[in-house]
């Protein structure tokens, strides 16, 4: 079972910042800016290409609350999708990136 299913289902430890019936999100291990969460539809889906658009959307909707109710107003959101584009962890997340200048184009 994959890392993040771990967490979901509690056997391996996370501080949940947020979570409802289908989302869950999480501050990520090794931060790569001040604020780093991930955010996790909870039925495993390998990446973007392989997601229902409504796991995307409960992302997002998980997304908008905490950083409204965070008053976060300037942030990326990422998706790595496939391990050349850097994605590590086998189970679809979101990465939210905000608290310091983030340069564009990402290298
Ligand atoms: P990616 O490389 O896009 O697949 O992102 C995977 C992310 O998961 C990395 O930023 C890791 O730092 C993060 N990560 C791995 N294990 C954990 C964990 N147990 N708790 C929180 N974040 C994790
Ligand atoms: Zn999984």
């Amino acid at each position: 079972m994959c890392i993040f299913c771990q967490i979901i289902r509690k056997e391996i430890p996370a501080a949940p910042l947020y979570e409802d019936e289908e989302t869950l999100i999480i501050p990520d291990l090794n931060p790569q800016a001040p604020l780093h969460w991930l955010i996790m539809p909870k039925a495993h889906v390998e990446n973007l290409t392989q997601a229902a658009p409504e796991q995307v959307a409960a992302c997002v909707r998980a997304m908008q609350k905490l950083v409204k109710e965070k008053n976060i107003t300037d942030y990326r959101l990422i998706v790595n999708s496939g391990a050349e584009a850097g994605q590590t962890v086998p189970h679809l997340h979101f990465h939210l990136l905000s608290g310091r200048g983030l340069g564009w184009p990402p290298g």
